[in-house]
């Protein structure tokens, strides 16, 4: 593998991929998110994040171990492996925001792991975090973030619903209550007690706030359109 290293990042790639073509604007981009996502979070960090450029999803698959074909995956402390080829570029802020927030810690509920990442990524395929909610509660498909807190519920259901939800919960707490308090929630491994502790309201409380100030939002036609295409497309 070939290597090109930034201020803060190691990037591994295979010589002639679509990957090595595009190293520089890559590069620039990893940098950009890893700067704003460690002011939002208040981070500095003393290691390099290593990436893995791979040119397909079997090949990640491959690298993790499980053969499982798969987009992007991090390995703490530092590594990140993703596809990045012609039609696929899977970079951003998601497997950075990963990396840089468990040196606050790595809380035990994913929800709220993701949670962030999704805050970070404010889209998932292309439409805002909002706008998938609003989506799923007018179908009434939409879950309970409050069950989603529990990891069972979270990895039993579709990523395009549970990424979306609590990206667009853990938005709406960042912004309503500021990071700082959001981030003491973050520190402690037990979700449901955290919340409660820091915003002196059940979680379920702040989840009918939430849902308060979503309803205050209405679902344009043509993405509640897309949206179905995009579900249908990924049924296939
Ligand atoms: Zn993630």
């Amino acid at each position: 593998m070939c290597n090109y290293e930034t201020e803060h990042y190691i990037f591994n790639y295979t010589a002639g991929s679509k990957a090595e073509e595009d190293i520089l604007l890559i590069a620039s981009v990893q940098e950009a998110c890893y700067a704003y996502i460690c002011q939002v979070l208040g981070v500095t960090l003393n290691f390099k994040i290593e990436y893995f450029l791979c040119n397909s999803p079997e090949e990640v698959g491959t690298i993790y171990g499980d053969n499982e074909p798969c987009n992007a995956f991090t390995r703490p402390p530092n590594k990140i492996y993703a596809v990045y080829n012609e039609n696929l570029k899977c970079i951003g802020f998601h497997e950075d925001a990963h990396i840089i927030s468990y040196t606050i810690n790595r809380p035990k509920s994913a929800a709220v792991r993701e949670g962030l990442a999704m805050y970070f990524d404010r889209k998932w395929w292309g439409i805002s975090n909002l706008d998938w909610t609003l989506y799923y509660l007018k179908n009434n498909k939409y879950i309970s973030v409050i069950e989603l807190l529990n990891n069972d519920t979270f990895f039993k259901e579709d990523c395009s619903l549970t990424y979306p939800i609590v990206g667009a919960f853990t938005e709406w707490l960042i912004n309503s209550y500021g990071i700082e308090k959001y981030l003491f929630v973050y520190k402690e491994n037990d979700a449901f007690f955290a919340l409660e502790k820091e915003y002196g309201v059940t979680p379920n409380v702040l989840e009918q706030q939430f849902k308060k100030y979503v309803s205050l939002f209405k679902i344009d036609e043509v993405i509640e359109q897309r949206i179905n295409e995009l579900l249908l497309c990924n049924k296939k």
